[in-house]
């Protein structure tokens, strides 16, 4: 029986392997192995490809989030409006830096915070918002944008599953005081390891950035405050920019798939399929559905007897985590969707073979 994971690495790792090899060479026999010339040069490339002017390599994308935080100012005390339907990485962050999150429940069309409902959230504590681009759909940064500035909030952009990703033809990343991005293998641009950036626009904020992961010091030896060792290495800078020139392709082949899937699966009474807002340009990070009618664990059931993976993401909200026992409120769209979502294979390089066994199979869980 043939066997469909929901993400596969290896025709793209194929398709690069000699540029890769020889950039990995390059760096070995550099003896340049931090904060060298391919750090920078990645750096300068993502800042021109998004659009902003500072860009900084860093350890994983939740090192990015802590680091963020801090420069945007928020500390012992203060609030982080963000949404329970995301990966823990990005309320753990707000904890990490002495503050609290509070949750807002999601839009149930594009799985992202809700902001109609973010007022309603602000405290004389709050001193930031994060939105999540979940999947790769970005939020309503313009919304997000508005009651920031009414309220005076820093707007912290977790582009962890957006790389590429744009929102009235602005990269995501580049809207909000600063963009968090991981280098994790499975995201839209990843590396064969950890890895993570930071973006901004704002000179004083990325002095902070700077500083912050390499010990709180500018200049070697002279340590200003207590900030970080995080840092990307050059072999993953060396990746990078093998892989960076590629992204566009492959987050189009990304985009002709969902298109392919929303064809095909449409027409499925119990399925809802995702969409693209106006004005968004989604990178399909994930291509998760909707499975309405209690559907959804035997359908992924039945998936994996055919042989074909899906994953959930995210089967609890993060208010639900036992981690948050002590938390008051319901978010009725959050756990709605933690009970109906389902993801399905998706990565640029499906062939559409591939695809054709997991539209079938999923069409034959609802023909059975
Ligand atoms: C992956 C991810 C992170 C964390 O990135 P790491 O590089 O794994 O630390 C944060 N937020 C979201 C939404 C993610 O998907």
């Amino acid at each position: 029986m043939i066997k469909i994971p929901i993400f596969d690495s290896s025709a793209e790792v194929a398709s690069i392997n000699e540029e890769v090899m020889a950039s990995i060479q390059d760096v070995l026999f550099s003896g340049q192995f931090i904060l060298g010339p391919q750090v920078k040069e990645l750096e300068k490339e993502i800042a021109e490809y998004l659009g902003v002017r500072y860009a900084f390599g860093v350890n994983s994308g939740t090192d990015a989030l802590v680091i963020g935080l801090r420069a945007a100012g928020v500390g012992n005390g203060d609030q982080v409006i963000t949404t329970p339907f995301t990966f823990f990485a990005t309320s753990e962050a707000i904890h990490q830096v002495g503050a609290e999150p509070v949750f807002v429940d999601i839009d149930p069309i594009t799985f992202n915070i809700d902001v109609k409902q973010v007022e309603k959230a602000i405290t004389a504590q709050t001193k930031a918002i994060i939105p999540v681009h979940l999947f790769g759909h970005a939020s309503d940064m313009s919304a997000i944008e508005l009651v920031a500035k009414r309220y005076g909030l820093k707007i912290i952009e977790d582009v962890a599953q957006g790389f590429g990703g744009e929102f009235q033809g602005k990269k995501l990343g580049s809207i909000g005081d600063v963009g968090c991005f991981s280098f994790f293998p499975t995201k839209n641009l990843g590396t064969y390891g950890d890895g993570g950036l930071l973006t901004t626009n704002d000179e004083a904020t990325a002095r902070l950035i700077r500083m912050l992961r390499a010990h709180g010091s500018e200049k070697k030896y002279h340590n200003e405050m207590f900030g970080y060792n995080s840092r990307l290495d050059e072999m993953h800078a060396a990746i990078l920019r093998v892989k960076l020139p590629k992204l566009d392709k492959w987050n189009e082949m990304r985009r002709r798939i969902a298109a392919r899937y929303q064809r095909e699966l449409s027409d499925l009474q119990a399925v809802i399929v995702p969409t693209e807002q106006e004005g968004v340009m989604h990178v399909y990070h994930q291509f998760t559905i909707r499975v309405l009618g209690g559907h959804r664990d035997s359908l992924k059931q039945f998936l994996a007897e055919q042989g074909v993976g899906s994953m959930v993401y995210y089967p609890v909200p993060l208010h639900r985590l036992p981690v948050y026992h002590d938390m008051e409120g319901t978010f009725p769209e959050s756990e709605q969707a933690a009970e109906e979502v389902l993801s399905l294979p998706m990565w640029p390089l499906m062939s559409s073979e591939i695809q054709s066994i997991v539209i079938k199979a999923i069409q034959d869980y609802f023909l059975k």
